[in-house]
Protein backbone atom coordinates (compact mmCIF):
# COMPACT_ATOMS: atom_id res chain seq x y z
CA UNK A 1 0.00 0.00 0.00
CA UNK A 2 1.49 3.58 -0.73
CA UNK A 3 1.95 5.72 2.00
CA UNK A 4 0.15 8.80 3.53
CA UNK A 5 1.60 12.42 2.26
CA UNK A 6 2.61 15.08 4.07
CA UNK A 7 2.88 18.22 1.85
CA UNK A 8 3.96 21.51 2.99
CA UNK A 9 5.90 24.69 1.06
CA UNK A 10 7.24 28.09 1.84
CA UNK A 11 7.36 30.77 -0.98
CA UNK A 12 10.92 32.42 -1.48
CA UNK A 13 10.18 35.98 -0.75
CA UNK A 14 12.70 37.50 1.31
CA UNK A 15 14.14 35.23 4.01
CA UNK A 16 12.49 32.83 6.13
CA UNK A 17 10.92 34.27 9.41
CA UNK A 18 10.46 32.52 12.92
CA UNK A 19 6.88 32.46 12.16
CA UNK A 20 7.73 30.41 9.17
CA UNK A 21 10.27 28.51 10.97
CA UNK A 22 7.78 27.43 14.00
CA UNK A 23 4.69 27.36 12.04
CA UNK A 24 5.77 25.25 9.13
CA UNK A 25 9.07 24.23 9.06
CA UNK A 26 9.54 23.25 12.33
CA UNK A 27 6.30 21.18 12.91
CA UNK A 28 6.83 19.27 8.88
CA UNK A 29 10.55 18.73 10.02
CA UNK A 30 8.98 16.73 13.58
CA UNK A 31 6.44 15.18 11.56
CA UNK A 32 9.39 13.77 8.83
CA UNK A 33 10.61 12.08 11.53
CA UNK A 34 7.78 9.69 10.86
CA UNK A 35 9.66 9.22 7.36
CA UNK A 36 8.69 5.08 6.47
CA UNK A 37 5.38 5.42 7.78
CA UNK A 38 4.75 8.56 5.57
CA UNK A 39 6.07 10.53 2.16
CA UNK A 40 7.07 13.73 2.91
CA UNK A 41 6.91 16.38 -0.02
CA UNK A 42 8.43 19.64 1.18
CA UNK A 43 8.99 22.00 -1.95
CA UNK A 44 9.33 25.42 -2.90
CA UNK A 45 6.42 26.95 -4.51
CA UNK A 46 8.57 29.49 -6.68
CA UNK A 47 5.10 30.45 -9.00
CA UNK A 48 3.50 31.51 -5.51
CA UNK A 49 6.57 33.66 -5.19
CA UNK A 50 5.99 35.53 -8.10
CA UNK A 51 2.79 36.71 -6.83
CA UNK A 52 4.23 39.67 -5.44
CA UNK A 53 6.60 41.80 -6.68
CA UNK A 54 10.33 40.20 -6.23
CA UNK A 55 13.71 40.85 -6.69
CA UNK A 56 14.03 38.89 -10.34
CA UNK A 57 17.58 39.09 -10.65
CA UNK A 58 18.39 37.44 -7.44
CA UNK A 59 15.23 35.08 -7.50
CA UNK A 60 16.73 31.76 -8.59
CA UNK A 61 19.64 32.28 -6.30
CA UNK A 62 17.10 32.76 -3.18
CA UNK A 63 15.48 29.69 -4.21
CA UNK A 64 18.88 27.80 -4.16
CA UNK A 65 19.13 29.22 -0.74
CA UNK A 66 15.66 28.94 0.76
CA UNK A 67 15.63 25.08 -0.23
CA UNK A 68 19.54 25.42 1.76
CA UNK A 69 17.53 26.04 4.95
CA UNK A 70 15.27 23.34 4.93
CA UNK A 71 18.20 21.54 5.10
CA UNK A 72 20.05 23.61 7.42
CA UNK A 73 16.82 23.23 9.48
CA UNK A 74 17.04 19.16 9.34
CA UNK A 75 15.52 18.17 6.48
CA UNK A 76 17.45 15.15 5.81
CA UNK A 77 18.22 14.52 2.32
CA UNK A 78 19.29 11.26 2.62
CA UNK A 79 16.13 9.73 3.15
CA UNK A 80 13.96 8.47 0.48
CA UNK A 81 10.75 8.67 1.86
CA UNK A 82 11.33 12.71 1.31
CA UNK A 83 11.32 14.31 -1.68
CA UNK A 84 12.28 18.42 -2.18
CA UNK A 85 11.42 20.31 -5.24
CA UNK A 86 10.72 23.53 -7.11
CA UNK A 87 6.89 23.89 -8.39
CA UNK A 88 7.61 25.26 -11.48
CA UNK A 89 9.99 22.11 -12.54
CA UNK A 90 6.75 20.07 -12.60
CA UNK A 91 4.17 21.84 -15.02
CA UNK A 92 1.52 19.81 -13.96
CA UNK A 93 1.00 22.22 -11.14
CA UNK A 94 0.16 25.08 -13.61
CA UNK A 95 -2.30 22.75 -15.59
CA UNK A 96 -3.87 21.73 -13.01
CA UNK A 97 -4.43 25.05 -11.25
CA UNK A 98 -5.81 26.11 -14.85
CA UNK A 99 -8.72 23.68 -14.70
CA UNK A 100 -9.01 24.08 -10.89
CA UNK A 101 -10.10 27.75 -11.43
CA UNK A 102 -11.93 26.73 -13.80
CA UNK A 103 -14.42 24.92 -11.45
CA UNK A 104 -13.66 27.52 -8.64
CA UNK A 105 -16.67 30.28 -8.22
CA UNK A 106 -15.34 33.88 -8.65
CA UNK A 107 -17.32 34.89 -5.67
CA UNK A 108 -15.83 32.05 -3.95
CA UNK A 109 -12.42 32.95 -4.84
CA UNK A 110 -13.20 36.60 -3.77
CA UNK A 111 -13.80 35.14 -0.18
CA UNK A 112 -10.16 35.04 0.59
CA UNK A 113 -8.98 36.33 3.41
CA UNK A 114 -4.99 36.77 2.23
CA UNK A 115 -6.19 38.15 -0.90
CA UNK A 116 -8.36 40.34 0.77
CA UNK A 117 -5.76 41.83 3.11
CA UNK A 118 -3.31 42.26 0.37
CA UNK A 119 -5.66 43.85 -1.88
CA UNK A 120 -6.50 46.47 0.54
CA UNK A 121 -3.09 47.45 1.34
CA UNK A 122 -1.41 47.84 -1.86
CA UNK A 123 -4.80 48.73 -4.12
CA UNK A 124 -6.71 46.13 -6.48
CA UNK A 125 -4.44 47.65 -9.45
CA UNK A 126 -1.24 46.73 -8.05
CA UNK A 127 -2.49 43.17 -6.44
CA UNK A 128 -1.84 40.63 -8.81
CA UNK A 129 -4.34 38.43 -10.69
CA UNK A 130 -1.76 35.47 -10.04
CA UNK A 131 -2.38 36.20 -5.97
CA UNK A 132 -6.25 36.03 -6.99
CA UNK A 133 -5.39 32.52 -8.36
CA UNK A 134 -2.94 31.79 -5.50
CA UNK A 135 -5.73 29.22 -3.60
CA UNK A 136 -6.39 27.81 -6.94
CA UNK A 137 -2.44 27.05 -7.56
CA UNK A 138 -2.46 25.61 -3.86
CA UNK A 139 -5.30 23.00 -4.54
CA UNK A 140 -3.20 21.77 -7.09
CA UNK A 141 -0.01 21.22 -5.58
CA UNK A 142 -1.83 19.57 -2.91
CA UNK A 143 -4.31 17.72 -5.24
CA UNK A 144 -1.69 16.25 -7.96
CA UNK A 145 0.17 13.76 -5.17
CA UNK A 146 -3.00 12.81 -3.20
CA UNK A 147 -1.82 15.01 0.11
CA UNK A 148 -3.84 14.06 3.53
CA UNK A 149 -1.79 16.11 5.57
CA UNK A 150 -0.73 19.61 5.14
CA UNK A 151 0.95 21.42 7.80
CA UNK A 152 0.35 24.69 7.73
CA UNK A 153 0.46 28.10 9.49
CA UNK A 154 -3.15 29.48 10.61
CA UNK A 155 -3.03 31.93 7.61
CA UNK A 156 -3.42 28.74 5.23
CA UNK A 157 -6.50 27.39 7.00
CA UNK A 158 -8.66 28.97 4.49
CA UNK A 159 -7.29 27.75 1.66
CA UNK A 160 -6.53 24.21 2.39
CA UNK A 161 -10.21 24.38 3.33
CA UNK A 162 -11.16 25.95 -0.50
CA UNK A 163 -8.81 22.56 -1.46
CA UNK A 164 -11.08 20.23 -0.16
CA UNK A 165 -14.42 21.59 -1.20
CA UNK A 166 -12.28 21.12 -4.47
CA UNK A 167 -11.98 17.83 -4.09
CA UNK A 168 -15.01 16.95 -2.68
CA UNK A 169 -16.63 18.90 -5.61
CA UNK A 170 -14.43 17.02 -8.81
CA UNK A 171 -15.26 13.74 -7.10
CA UNK A 172 -19.22 14.36 -6.58
CA UNK A 173 -19.19 15.27 -10.48
CA UNK A 174 -16.69 13.16 -11.76
CA UNK A 175 -16.01 9.96 -9.60
CA UNK A 176 -12.74 9.09 -7.36
CA UNK A 177 -10.68 11.80 -8.58
CA UNK A 178 -9.12 13.39 -5.50
CA UNK A 179 -7.88 12.46 -2.00
CA UNK A 180 -9.71 15.17 0.51
CA UNK A 181 -7.03 16.65 2.76
CA UNK A 182 -8.05 16.41 6.38
CA UNK A 183 -9.62 19.14 7.75
CA UNK A 184 -7.59 22.13 9.50
CA UNK A 185 -8.53 21.16 12.72
CA UNK A 186 -7.28 17.60 12.52
CA UNK A 187 -4.42 18.65 10.78
CA UNK A 188 -3.20 20.87 14.16
CA UNK A 189 -3.62 17.58 16.36
CA UNK A 190 -1.75 15.21 13.57
CA UNK A 191 1.25 18.04 13.84
CA UNK A 192 0.43 18.11 18.03
CA UNK A 193 -0.33 21.18 18.54
CA UNK A 194 -4.23 22.40 19.56
CA UNK A 195 -4.80 24.94 16.62
CA UNK A 196 -2.84 25.40 13.30
CA UNK A 197 0.05 28.07 14.90
CA UNK A 198 -0.04 31.80 13.65
CA UNK A 199 3.26 33.21 15.23
CA UNK A 200 2.69 37.43 15.80
CA UNK A 201 4.55 40.25 15.02
CA UNK A 202 7.06 41.00 18.31
CA UNK A 203 5.83 45.11 17.47
CA UNK A 204 2.27 44.61 16.59
CA UNK A 205 1.04 41.37 17.90
CA UNK A 206 -2.49 41.47 16.76
CA UNK A 207 -0.40 41.09 13.52
CA UNK A 208 1.16 38.03 11.92
CA UNK A 209 4.77 38.15 11.52
CA UNK A 210 5.50 38.00 7.80
CA UNK A 211 8.14 38.14 5.31
CA UNK A 212 6.00 40.41 3.39
CA UNK A 213 5.13 43.19 5.95
CA UNK A 214 7.26 46.21 6.39
CA UNK A 215 7.62 45.49 10.32
CA UNK A 216 11.69 45.04 10.11
CA UNK A 217 11.45 44.93 14.50
CA UNK A 218 8.54 42.91 14.86
CA UNK A 219 9.61 40.49 12.31
CA UNK A 220 12.85 38.23 13.31
CA UNK A 221 14.24 36.65 9.89
CA UNK A 222 16.17 33.32 10.20
CA UNK A 223 19.13 34.94 8.84
CA UNK A 224 19.35 37.73 11.53
CA UNK A 225 22.38 38.06 13.65
CA UNK A 226 21.67 35.97 16.96
CA UNK A 227 22.46 39.02 18.91
CA UNK A 228 20.16 40.97 16.87
CA UNK A 229 16.97 38.72 17.25
CA UNK A 230 17.97 38.65 20.74
CA UNK A 231 17.47 42.52 20.89
CA UNK A 232 14.11 42.07 18.92
CA UNK A 233 12.86 40.02 21.73
CA UNK A 234 14.18 42.22 24.69
CA UNK A 235 12.27 45.14 22.66
CA UNK A 236 9.17 43.23 22.35
CA UNK A 237 6.39 45.14 22.91
CA UNK A 238 3.52 43.93 25.88
CA UNK A 239 1.36 45.38 28.29
CA UNK A 240 0.83 46.90 31.78
CA UNK A 241 -0.52 43.72 33.42
CA UNK A 242 2.33 43.21 35.12
CA UNK A 243 1.05 39.17 35.31
CA UNK A 244 2.42 36.20 32.64
CA UNK A 245 -0.40 34.75 31.42
CA UNK A 246 -1.73 33.16 28.50
CA UNK A 247 -4.64 35.01 26.76
CA UNK A 248 -4.32 36.27 23.06
CA UNK A 249 -6.96 39.05 23.55
CA UNK A 250 -5.55 40.59 26.73
CA UNK A 251 -1.68 39.49 26.48
CA UNK A 252 -1.07 39.23 22.98
CA UNK A 253 2.41 40.22 23.47
CA UNK A 254 3.12 37.55 26.30
CA UNK A 255 1.35 35.26 24.75
CA UNK A 256 3.23 34.95 21.39
CA UNK A 257 6.45 35.74 23.65
CA UNK A 258 5.33 31.93 25.50
CA UNK A 259 3.93 30.27 22.36
CA UNK A 260 7.87 31.02 20.88
CA UNK A 261 9.46 29.70 24.24
CA UNK A 262 7.30 26.85 23.89
CA UNK A 263 7.80 25.95 20.30
CA UNK A 264 11.81 25.95 20.60
CA UNK A 265 11.64 24.59 23.83
CA UNK A 266 9.16 21.50 22.64
CA UNK A 267 7.36 22.17 25.66
CA UNK A 268 3.35 23.14 25.66
CA UNK A 269 2.21 26.61 26.22
CA UNK A 270 0.56 25.09 29.52
CA UNK A 271 3.99 23.72 30.54
CA UNK A 272 5.82 27.38 30.01
CA UNK A 273 2.81 29.06 30.96
CA UNK A 274 2.44 27.63 34.68
CA UNK A 275 6.63 28.05 34.69
CA UNK A 276 6.33 31.82 34.10
CA UNK A 277 2.74 32.44 35.87
CA UNK A 278 3.17 34.32 38.89
CA UNK A 279 6.28 36.67 38.23
CA UNK A 280 5.44 40.13 37.98
CA UNK A 281 8.34 41.49 36.18
CA UNK A 282 8.33 40.60 31.77
CA UNK A 283 12.30 40.93 31.95
CA UNK A 284 13.40 37.72 32.78
CA UNK A 285 10.62 36.15 30.43
CA UNK A 286 11.91 38.19 27.71
CA UNK A 287 15.33 36.84 28.46
CA UNK A 288 14.73 33.03 28.30
CA UNK A 289 12.51 33.66 24.99
CA UNK A 290 15.65 35.52 23.78
CA UNK A 291 18.15 33.38 24.45
CA UNK A 292 15.69 30.43 23.19
CA UNK A 293 15.36 32.67 19.85
CA UNK A 294 19.26 33.50 19.60
CA UNK A 295 20.18 29.58 20.06
CA UNK A 296 18.09 28.46 17.87
CA UNK A 297 19.35 31.10 15.01
CA UNK A 298 22.77 30.27 15.85
CA UNK A 299 22.15 26.16 15.48
CA UNK A 300 20.78 26.96 11.99
CA UNK A 301 23.01 29.26 10.34
CA UNK A 302 25.83 27.32 11.58
CA UNK A 303 24.22 23.93 9.82
CA UNK A 304 23.81 26.35 6.78
CA UNK A 305 27.59 26.51 5.90
CA UNK A 306 27.68 22.92 6.23
CA UNK A 307 24.72 21.85 3.49
CA UNK A 308 26.44 20.35 0.97
CA UNK A 309 25.34 21.95 -2.78
CA UNK A 310 25.83 18.93 -5.21
CA UNK A 311 23.91 16.58 -2.60
CA UNK A 312 21.48 19.01 -2.57
CA UNK A 313 21.16 19.30 -6.28
CA UNK A 314 21.41 15.34 -6.86
CA UNK A 315 18.34 15.21 -4.69
CA UNK A 316 16.07 18.42 -6.12
CA UNK A 317 16.75 16.45 -9.54
CA UNK A 318 15.56 12.99 -8.32
CA UNK A 319 12.87 14.26 -6.72
CA UNK A 320 11.72 16.47 -9.73
CA UNK A 321 11.85 13.74 -11.64
CA UNK A 322 9.73 11.34 -9.59
CA UNK A 323 7.55 13.75 -8.69
CA UNK A 324 7.25 14.95 -12.48
CA UNK A 325 6.03 10.93 -13.25
CA UNK A 326 3.16 11.45 -10.25
CA UNK A 327 1.83 14.68 -11.01
CA UNK A 328 1.34 14.42 -15.04
CA UNK A 329 -0.37 10.87 -14.17
CA UNK A 330 -3.01 12.44 -11.88
CA UNK A 331 -3.39 15.34 -14.46
CA UNK A 332 -3.96 13.28 -17.36
CA UNK A 333 -6.96 11.59 -15.12
CA UNK A 334 -8.18 14.98 -14.83
CA UNK A 335 -7.78 15.92 -18.22
CA UNK A 336 -9.77 12.48 -19.11
CA UNK A 337 -12.29 13.57 -16.66
CA UNK A 338 -13.09 16.35 -17.85
CA UNK A 339 -12.67 15.75 -21.65
CA UNK A 340 -9.50 16.85 -22.42
CA UNK A 341 -7.96 13.85 -23.01
CA UNK A 342 -9.82 11.09 -24.66
CA UNK A 343 -10.49 7.97 -22.13
CA UNK A 344 -8.74 5.23 -22.27
P1 LIG B 1 4.64 31.78 3.18
O1 LIG B 1 5.80 32.47 3.78
O2 LIG B 1 3.43 32.66 3.06
O3 LIG B 1 4.96 31.03 1.93
O4 LIG B 1 4.19 30.68 4.23
C1 LIG B 1 4.86 29.44 4.33
C2 LIG B 1 4.34 28.68 5.51
O5 LIG B 1 4.69 29.37 6.71
C3 LIG B 1 2.82 28.49 5.52
O6 LIG B 1 2.52 27.21 6.04
C4 LIG B 1 2.37 29.54 6.49
O7 LIG B 1 1.16 29.17 7.10
C5 LIG B 1 3.52 29.55 7.51
N1 LIG B 1 3.62 30.85 8.18
C6 LIG B 1 3.95 32.03 7.63
N2 LIG B 1 3.96 33.02 8.56
C7 LIG B 1 3.59 32.42 9.73
C8 LIG B 1 3.39 32.91 11.06
N3 LIG B 1 3.57 34.18 11.38
N4 LIG B 1 3.01 32.02 12.01
C9 LIG B 1 2.82 30.70 11.70
N5 LIG B 1 2.99 30.19 10.47
C10 LIG B 1 3.37 31.03 9.50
Amino acid sequence: MSKDIILTGLRANNEFTLGNYLGAIKPMLDLSKKAGEYQINMFLPDLHTITVEVDYNTLYSHIIHCLKQYVAAGLDISNQDIFIYRQSYIPAHSELAWIIECFTGFGEASRMVEFKDKSNQIGTDRVSAGLFNYPMLMAADILLYGAKWVPVGDDQRQHIELTRTIADRFNKKFGDIFVVPEETKNQAKFAGLESPLRIRSLRNPDKKMSKSINDPNGTILLTDKPEEAAKKVISATTDSVGKINFNWEKQPGISNLIQILALISDSSIQEVTQQWAGQSSYGNLKSAVASAVSEELSKVQSNLLNVDDNELMAKLQASEQAMETVASAQLLKVQQAVGLRPKL
